[in-house]
């Protein structure tokens, strides 16, 4: 949930060879070994190929419980026009289904966490498929209908994926390094955005549609892929955030089936601690579907007082009140709910309240201690993380100045809330919470 742009001013960084043939599936049978995409690359750095530390974004195999089932499973959006889906769409399970066997649905599974395709496993350590299974792979799926079309990199070492989707249109995805040795990737879950913020890039689009599971997992793909071409320049992906283009929450069930294989520890094996979904609210039965997604969850408040979010927030329907107290019925049904071996851990009831601060707008002490009392009302110890704005141009729209920031925290702190500033990352090169976007169609 973040950024946004106009449809018809590609900015500098999107322009792309709209000409270029994208993959051909029928060249995936045929050229079984040969690479299926061909990288346009137009980074600021020269990126080195193939690190030995390729075990990037390898599974932490963590022993979460399982999420509970899925009504369905690849849905009739998900399915290309020669009838099969993309590998992408498809869990351990379906997969081995496909392919004749688990342990060659988790060989599969091995190389596309370590950002390999399994016809592309060049690593002397790793056994390839079999010229049978591979057949019957690419007779049952389609590899990789998507492809990066551009990657710039911030001089902070943060990277942004353009990434060309099947019928054409394009979503970005950032990788954030962190000092720590890990990094973070902020997920894209729609193209463009209905909720239509006032100062985010991305509601500047509107919404053009959602994405598919397999379009979210795209994401996660490559970002595998470049960590493992980085050469150790950026660090393995960790931890994921929904917090790129799109409103989770206005799409559901691709976030949800996104999360259940990015979790699960034969497929992306990420931790289910170490994602979170960042969501503005859009009314409360959207919240309480949060109750079966458990991962970290954070709100986009923007504003407590019902005037200012409107303005801030013009999709904004319910009152303050009403989305909060959604939030924290959702926060101990879910904790009741999921008692036993699958039971919560207690920091699930914890959220987190990210609110983004803007001169002038949002940023007086009376806002603080309206944010304060709206807080008060959630279970567990809320946290408030005050964002950084980063600057899309919008008129009137401008960053708080720090002395502003720094005083609106010690309001909070006073308020016997636990609050931080995050850091900016990226904001130079579009890559920033709010500056993402892409045109309508990218050939
Ligand atoms: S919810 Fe608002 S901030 Fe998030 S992507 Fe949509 S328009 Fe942007």
């Amino acid at each position: 949930m973040k950024a946004l742009a106009t449809a018809c001013v590609a900015p500098a960084f999107l322009s792309v060879d709209a000409s270029a043939p994208g993959p051909s599936s029928a060249a995936f049978i045929v050229t079984a070994h040969r690479k299926p995409w061909t990288r346009r690359r137009t980074s600021r750095r020269s990126i080195g190929k193939h690190s030995a530390s390729a075990a990037a974004g390898a599974a932490t195999a963590s022993a979460t419980p399982a999420l509970p089932p899925l009504e369905s499973t690849v849905v009739v959006e998900e399915i290309l026009p020669d009838g099969r889906p993309p590998l992408l769409s498809l869990s351990v399970e379906e997969l081995a289904s496909s392919v004749g066997g688990t342990g060659r649905a988790r060989r599969i599974w091995e190389a596309l966490r370590k950002g390999q395709l399994p016809i592309d496993i060049d690593d002397s350590t790793e056994k390839p498929l079999s010229h049978r299974a591979l057949t019957r792979l690419l007779e049952a799926t389609q590899l990789l209908p998507y492809e990066v079309i551009n990657e710039t990199v911030s001089a902070c070492g943060t990277v942004k994926l353009l990434v060309r989707l099947r019928d054409g249109h394009g979503v970005e995805t950032v990788i954030i390094p962190s000092e720590k040795g890990h990094s973070t990737l902020c997920v894209s879950s729609q193209i463009g955005c209905a909720r239509a913020c006032r100062f985010c890039k991305t509601g500047q689009m509107g919404l053009m549609r959602n994405l598919g599971a397999d379009e979210i997992l795209a994401q996660v793909f490559f970002a595998h892929r470049w960590v493992r071409e980085s050469d150790g320049r950026t660090p393995p992906i960790r931890n994921a955030v929904f917090m790129g283009m799109g409103e989770p929450l206005n799409n559901p069930r691709a976030v949800r089936r996104a999360i259940q294989t990015m979790t699960d520890p034969f497929a992306f094996g990420l931790g289910r601690s170490h994602i979170t979904v960042s969501t503005v609210g859009p009314s409360p039965a959207s919240i309480r579907l949060l109750e079966d997604i458990p991962v970290h969850i954070a709100w986009s408040v923007h504003a407590a007082r019902d005037n200012v979010r409107r303005l801030l927030v013009p999709t904004t329907v319910h009152p303050m009140t009403d989305l909060r107290d959604a939030f924290a019925d959702m926060l101990i049904a879910r904790s009741n709910k999921h008692q036993g071996p699958g039971r919560f851990p207690k920091r699930y009831l914890n959220i987190m309240v990210e609110c983004t601060l803007l001169d002038g707008l949002n940023d007086s002490r009376e806002d603080a201690e309206a944010l304060v009392e709206l807080v008060r009302g959630l279970p567990g110890e809320p946290k408030v993380n005050l964002l950084p704005y980063n600057d899309i141009g919008v008129p009137g729209y401008r960053r708080s100045p720090e002395a502003k920031v720094a005083a609106y925290l010690e309001c909070v702190r006073e308020g016997g809330v636990m609050c931080s500033v995050r850091r900016a990352r990226g904001d130079e090169d579009m890559a920033a919470c709010g500056q993402l976007a892409t045109t309508a169609g990218l050939g």
